[in-house]
């Protein structure tokens, strides 16, 4: 499954672990976070979270429970 990144626009690539998921995946292109809600391997939105931005700190990358 692909994800067009919202910043930059470049294709990310995601596995089958992602085809039931809702949560934030980093672009590794421009960094930017996207926050995506994926079930039965259908993209249902994908919003984008965070900028990319050279001074961004690493989060942990989990929606709360
Ligand atoms: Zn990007």
């Amino acid at each position: 499954m692909n994800i067009r990144c919202l910043s930059c626009g470049h294709t990310i690539d995601l596995d089958d672990a992602y085809s039931d998921y809702e949560g934030q995946i980093k672009c590794y292109t421009c960094q930017a976070l996207l926050a995506v809600k994926m079930s039965d391997n259908i993209i249902r939105s994908v919003n984008l979270y965070r900028q990319a931005a050279a001074d961004i700190q690493e989060e942990e990358i989990r929606g709360n429970p």
